[in-house]
């Protein structure tokens, strides 16, 4: 059996013939016959400019359909396809050609010159552009190209895709991963959110990143369904789509922006069956806030670029806000010691280091074999480096990242339980909260605080509030206003960031 993820996916393009794969406001569609059609030429490409199997496909272009044809045919072909986010400068991207040796390198058009330059000073990948009108030096070669008609044969092991991690505690890994790994979650997913033939996503999201690349890409192929690609999100362009679509698939701050807007109603929301939220922490109170406006409660799932999707709230049932749902079919969960380093899980109901295994967990960190023996266990279980813990009915609840976690006098304090205390404060928009080398407690508890619309709350206040809510090595020592917080494109908070800014407090 050919385990090419690509060849699941051609069965069920073919079958839906000229229903529409992707669309896009400004008309340019893709039925998915067309889509067969562009990626046996877009293949021909890659063989033409030396893609063979186990080859490295690296891509830093902004999002279009044909981006994502680019990752079918290099599927198709055997390659392992590696999307770089649009956002790293040419000095980010010597530092990945170097390490992922790719044979060839898509870059956009206006960049051509210099992505030759560092190509050439690093492995001397081959050039190529894609633009977001179907155009580029790529886009000629595949008209000029021999469409390929036959199926790269793969194992279920053999590499489909390398993912940098986001960098958000430190230096970005290349998560490998397999055609299995790909293809059996995307399975899962199809499933438990009940996708099929009629949904229409509205994809707001990057496509270099896992969620918008393979939980909504892989997810769509499955099920034979369409994607309408927006650029960006964008609450103008989303309320109208969502007269026609029928799920989105966002990070949380879609749905902070969305309930600012006085169009949020049941009436505009009507149409959609399903909001899913990933990447970054959902607030239950934006949970709440999101269901008290629309009567849709936002299904929150949990994942990583190394596992792709862990767990899910229920479709049927209930979808508990503040948490991250059960495990998927096929994935295990165990909470472990986090100290102990012998991983035995810790009795039901502790926080402790969340581990997963099943057959969406990767093959290991490219070039980094300490790294991946260190991570990943001799019995399968990856350590996420997530804290969670799990309730009576197997509801996971990810209590923060472990790197985040503040040690003040020897007490572990979760910055979750005091963010939580903090951001229910009048006055109070957001905060983080985090521990600064302090001499005497080794850390200082320190809240970063952004005020709300018109508000200024005072350190004092802040303090003096939480003081009858926490026990007191919990409390913050310092308490900073900052206009907004650090966060990536995913709108992950960047910790690491504030910590680097605020790191001489207690010198
Ligand atoms: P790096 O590994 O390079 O430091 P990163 O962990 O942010 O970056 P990603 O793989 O993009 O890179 O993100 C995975 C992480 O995102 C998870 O480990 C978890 O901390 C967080 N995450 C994802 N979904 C959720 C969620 N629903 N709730 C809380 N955290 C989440
Ligand atoms: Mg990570």
């Amino acid at each position: 059996m050919n385990h090419n993820l690509f060849a699941t996916f051609e069965k069920r393009m073919t079958e839906r013939g000229d229903a529409p794969f992707i669309t896009t406001r400004e008309g340019r569609d893709y039925r998915y016959s067309d889509a067969l059609e562009a990626v046996a030429r877009l293949a021909g490409a890659l063989v033409a400019l030396g893609v063979g199997p186990g080859d490295r496909v690296a891509v830093q272009v902004d999002k279009s359909p044909e981006a994502i044809l680019l990752y079918l045919a290099s599927l198709k072909v055997g390659g392992v396809y590696l999307p770089l986010n649009t956002g790293y400068t040419s000095e980010e991207i010597r530092y990945f050609l170097g390490d992922a040796e790719p044979a060839l390198f898509v870059c956009r058009p206006d960049s051509l010159t210099a992505a030759r330059e560092v190509a050439a000073s690093c492995g001397g990948a081959r050039v190529e552009s894609l633009g977001t009108a179907a155009d580029g030096s790529l886009m000629e070669a595949a008209e000029a190209a021999t469409p390929v008609t036959e199926m790269l044969e793969r194992g279920p092991d053999d590499l489909a895709a390398i993912l940098y991690t986001s960098g958000t505690t430190g230096r970005s890994k290349g998560a490998m991963l397999s055609h299995r790994n790909l293809g059996s979650n995307a399975e899962s997913l199809v499933e438990a959110w009940r996708f099929d033939e009629h949904d229409r996503l509205i994809h707001a999201l990057p496509i270099f990143h896992t969620h918008g690349l393979f939980v909504a890409c892989n997810v769509i192929l499955m099920a034979g369904a369409s994607m309408r690609f927006l650029a960006k999100f964008d609450p103008d362009v989303i309320f109208e789509e969502m007269a026609e679509g029928t799920t989105m698939m966002g990070v949380p701050t879609f749905y902070t922006r969305l309930l600012k807007d006085p169009r949020l109603t049941r009436e505009a929301t009507a149409r959609m069956r399903l909001f899913t939220s990933g990447s970054a922490p959902l607030t239950a109170e934006t949970h709440e806030a999101f269901e008290a406006a629309t009567g849709h409660a936002i299904l929150e799932r949990y994942g990583m670029t190394e596992t792709n999707m862990n767990t899910s709230n229920p479709y049927d049932g209930d979808r508990i806000a503040g948490t991250v749902g059960m495990p998927l079919p096929g994935v295990e969960v165990r909470i472990t010691d986090r100290e102990g380093g012998n991983h035995t899980p810790l009795p039901q109901g502790e926080i402790g280091m969340l581990e997963v295994r099943g057959p969406n967990v990767f093959q290991g960190y490219w070039r980094m074999p300490e790294k991946t023996a260190e991570e990943l266990l001799e019995d399968g279980f990856f350590i996420t480096g997530d804290l969670a813990q799990i309730d009576e009915r197997g509801y996971v609840q990810i209590v923060g990242r472990d790197k985040d976690l503040v040690i003040s006098g020897g007490y572990n304090v979760y910055p979750k339980e005091v963010e939580g205390h903090i951001d229910e404060m009048d006055g109070v928009a957001e905060s983080a909260v985090i521990g600064l080398p302090h001499p005497d407690l080794g850390e200082g508890v320190t809240a970063v605080v952004v005020p709300a619309e018109g508000a200024s709350p005072q350190e004092a206040d802040v303090i003096a509030a939480l003081s009858d809510k926490l026990a007191r090595y919990k409390q913050p020592k310092r308490v900073f206003f900052v206009d907004s917080l650090p966060r990536n494109t995913m709108g992950k908070v960047q910790k690491n960031q504030l910590r680097d800014r605020f790191k001489d407090t207690y010198r």
